[in-house]
């Protein structure tokens, strides 16, 4: 019997009729040189089309490879598989005394999966996941395997955040660095007023890692979670009171499943996320929605928020404010500027978000907001050319590593103006 496979958050049933699931290379191989259209699941994390293969196209995972997990203690690499989760992955660097340098909000999700759509944590300082990225391997659509390295193809900035269309990622390498701890301390009611651009740069530089929390009944933030490394001075925090319990930032969830809070240090996988790895993460009910602009309109972009938080608070469970340092990779959307990213958890309710998600984008459209691939937009495809420079250079990539398109599917062909 067929099986019905959905996303993690069950809004999309992709239409190819089963998953398959090679538990070789080899197997893998024929399967792919054997299909017309291919497009790989990762965790299943994604809120949109963008891993829909089609009817007439297979859908592969590659949880059945042996999961590779090979770390290198001299050169501080580690060479991940292309199903790895990375829950994981954490655990076992972290074993080896070394880190990776920053982390999403949940560690259920897959690193080729995550890499793939520019997915990001926090931190001034802190790229993109993808920017721990060292090589990527990958089977191509005439069969043959091969790696993309830093530095060593030109081609390698438009492989890693690659929307999964030019090919089946089968490894990683990543670079880490020694392990290090971190400190949770949340803090609540920060008033939007009197946050001028200046003080939103200190307030997101008072720790490695910083997240804000609004649900935009009020102008200001519930919430606001600094991530401290033990190794940096502990910051003055005079904009918010701190918080008297532990707390989830999507009001009324259990604080069980957030990572441990209250300043108790503890191992970097186990603090950068919000989410522990053995609940599930942020409302379980949801769909979600993400735009990132240039760090320096930070502010504006609030207030832009602000003037429509009538339209948003009915629809939203919650929205959180971050950094991301300024990226190479050629579709990342923090690629050449330094970001503010702002994600909006919506209700469980595609009809009732979609026409929100609109006027989001509206608001945000002055101030160059690039989608989240990962997540919920309607952000039209002309409007992406706009605001990736090189997204030329990455649609000349795709066709001819796949003349054919086999990789290529709706989703990906609308992002490229196929
Ligand atoms: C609760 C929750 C919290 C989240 N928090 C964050 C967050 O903190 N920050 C953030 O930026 N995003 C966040 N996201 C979004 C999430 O990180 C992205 O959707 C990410 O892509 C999920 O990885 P995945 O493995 O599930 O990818 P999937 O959704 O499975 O796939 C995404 C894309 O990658 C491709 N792909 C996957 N594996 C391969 C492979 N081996 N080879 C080639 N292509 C591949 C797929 O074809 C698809 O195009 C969150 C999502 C959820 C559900």
């Amino acid at each position: 019997m067929a099986e019905t496979v959905t996303n993690w958050a069950g809004n999309i049933t992709y239409a190819a009729k089963e998953l398959r699931r090679p538990d070789s290379v080899n197997a893998l191989l024929n399967l792919v040189a054997g299909s017309r259209r291919v497009r790989v699941l990762g965790s299943g994390h994604s809120f949109n089309e963008i891993a829909e293969p089609g009817a007439d196209g297979v859908l592969i995972s590659l949880d059945a490879l042996p999961p590779e997990i090979d770390v290198d203690t001299a050169a501080r690499t580690v060479r991940v598989g292309g199903g790895v989760r990375y829950a994981e992955l954490a655990r076992e660097v972290h074993r080896h005394g070394l880190a990776l340098a920053n982390m999403a909000s949940l560690p259920h999700i897959s690193v080729a999966g995550s890499v793939a759509t520019g997915t990001h944590g926090s931190g001034v300082g802190n790229g993109p996941l993808a920017s721990s990225v060292r090589a990527v391997q990958m089977v191509v659509a005439d069969g043959s395997r091969g790696w993309f390295t830093r530095g060593v193809t030109n081609l390698f900035d438009g492989a890693v955040t690659s929307l999964g269309a030019h090919g089946v990622v089968t490894a990683l390498t990543l670079d880490l660095e020694p392990a290090f701890e971190v400190e949770q301390h949340v803090f609540t009611g920060m008033p939007l007023e009197g946050l001028d651009q200046a003080t939103f740069e200190t307030v997101m530089s008072a720790a490695y890692s910083v997240s804000m929390f609004t649900d935009w009944r009020a102008p200001g933030f519930r919430q606001v979670w600094l991530k401290r490394r033990t190794d940096q001075p502990l910051p003055d925090f005079p904009w918010a009171a701190p918080a008297a319990e532990k707390m989830h930032p999507v009001p009324g969830m259990p604080a069980v499943n957030c990572t441990e809070q209250f300043g108790v240090p503890g191992p970097w996988h186990e603090r950068l996320p919000h989410f522990r790895a053995e609940f599930t993460p942020s409302s379980g009910a949801e769909l979600q929605s993400e735009y990132l602009m240039p760090r320096e309109s930070a502010v504006a972009v609030l207030h832009a928020l602000d003037g429509i938080r009538e339209t948003v608070a009915p629809v939203l469970q919650t929205c959180e404010v971050r950094t991301v340092a300024a990226d190479d990779q050629w579709l990342s959307p923090s690629h050449g500027r330094d970001t503010v990213a702002v994600h909006f958890t919506w209700v469980e309710d595609t009809r009732a978000v979609l026409p929100v998600v609109r006027r989001v984008e509206e608001a945000l459209a002055p101030f160059g907001a690039r989608p989240h691939w990962g997540k919920v937009f309607t952000t039209p495809a002309a409007e992406l050319h706009a605001l990736y420079p090189r997204l030329h250079d990455f649609r000349t990539m795709a066709h001819d590593l796949d003349p054919a398109g086999k990789f290529r599917n709706a989703f990906v062909r609308d992002v490229l103006g196929d």
